[in-house]
């Protein structure tokens, strides 16, 4: 067997059949422009830079770009440097992990939080070694959970149970159905990522507890919009209490990077001691927990951006309805718009870069089940009433 020669044969063939289904993924190189968001300067190939106006990014409230934020990343940089130097356990803790796995437990009203490399590391390594704590453990997972919660189901021996999203009578039946005396989890998001739609928490808590269930929350989409303080829906819709384990990212809402799980002190304590994606990776920069730490803190104290982050969206979705044009029933601030077809939905996008300059990420297969790919837009506090007309105008010439 000559096993270079048949990878590489595989792989050949394998980005063949994506290529020729419309799924092969180009990056497109964008640069995003400081003070400007969302506004980018986007490198095409071969081409001369252009700028655009960006509508796919998770950056929701443009903390990535401010003044507070850039400022704490370029101090710790100059005070500390510019990467951790180790694992967590091996010299790579400081006080600055410290206070922000501090600020995020308050945040969330749990007794304690815990860092993790990203938002992925943070649901694979949780879900892995929690649900392989006790025997004979099941999990109650809905069908249109991350991908991320999935690997971290997959790689424990919890026997998995799908229900339909958001469908709590199914729920209802996969619980009544299971033996009462397994241990269980249900684990769900808040904002679904690929749909705009919202879990309905308190129901999904009060089934978790007439099964005896706890219950694990995704609130990734989140995290800095809802809420009083920003800390996600279960904040906002006074469910926080109920959920056992709350995760999140420091990656869309907060704008920087890295994931984090929060709740009761002992299951932290446990994920910390027991988990692989934690104990055998190097902690986050200093850059970045202290960009975290500044962009939580600011998010905590002025509610003024998620106020207008959700005055945008409703202005977008009442602009789409206006002119007729196809959207998911989203809740949220993310706003789907149907284009069936992997090839007709990344035709759309790429005319939308290329003729108006605007970036809309197309979502394809595997992401979404095919017949359903949509462009899905996010509104930021950002996006003005002329950005959103040059939108409309766009997508009427080219859906
Ligand atoms: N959970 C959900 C629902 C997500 O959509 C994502 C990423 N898009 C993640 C977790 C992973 O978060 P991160 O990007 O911080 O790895």
């Amino acid at each position: 067997m000559n096993t270079r020669q048949s990878l590489l044969d595989h792989c050949a063939a394998h980005l063949g059949t994506l290529r020729a289904e419309g799924r092969y993924r180009d990056f497109a190189q964008l640069e995003k422009l400081a003070g400007r968001f969302p506004r980018y300067r986007w490198h095409p190939a071969g081409g001369a830079p252009r700028e655009i106006t960006v509508w796919s990014a998770n950056d929701y409230l443009g903390m990535g770009t401010h003044a507070a934020v850039r400022q704490a990343a370029r101090d710790a940089a100059e005070a500390h440097g510019a990467g951790a130097g180790g694992t967590r356990n091996i010299s790579g803790t400081s006080p600055l992990h410290a206070a922000l796995e501090a600020e995020l437990a308050d945040w969330h009203g749990k007794p304690a939080a815990l860092l993790f490399g990203s938002g992925y590391q943070a649901n694979q390594a949780a879900l892995s070694s929690l649900l392989a704590a006790l025997p004979g453990m099941e999990v109650f997972s809905d069908t249109m959970n991350h991908a991320s919660m999935i690997d971290g189901m997959r790689r424990s021996p919890a026997r998995r149970h799908i229900w339909r999203h958001n469908d709590l009578a199914h729920l209802e039946a996969l619980l009544a159905a299971a033996d009462p005396a397994t241990p269980k989890v249900i684990a769900c998001e808040s904002v679904y990522s690929m749909e705009g739609d919202v879990a309905p928490l308190h129901a999904i808590c009060d089934l978790a507890e007439r099964f005896g269930a706890i219950t694990y929350l995704d609130e990734v989409h989140a995290v800095g919009l809802y809420g009083a303080q920003g800390a996600g829906i279960a904040e906002r819709d006074g469910a926080a209490a109920r959920i056992d384990i709350i995760e999140g990212t420091l990656a869309k809402g907060i704008g920087v990077y890295g994931g984090y799980i929060a709740g009761e002190a002992a299951l932290v304590d446990y994920v910390r001691s027991v988990a692989g994606g934690l104990i055998f990776t190097t902690a986050l920069p200093p850059t970045v927990t202290a960009a975290a730490l500044a962009s939580i803190r600011q998010i905590r104290a002025d509610a003024a951006l998620r106020t207008r982050l959700a005055e945008r969206a409703a202005a977008l979705k009442a602009a789409l309805d206006a002119n007729g044009l196809p959207r998911l029933p989203s809740e949220s601030h993310i706003v789907p718009i149907p284009v069936p077809g992997a090839d007709r939905c990344r035709a759309v996008a790429r005319r939308l870069l290329e003729d108006f300059s605007l970036y809309v990420t197309p979502i394809n297969y595997p992401t979404v089940p095919r017949g359903t790919e949509r462009l899905r837009l996010c509104a930021t506090p950002f996006h003005d009433d002329a950005m959103i007309g040059e939108l409309i105008k766009a997508l009427k010439e080219v859906i």
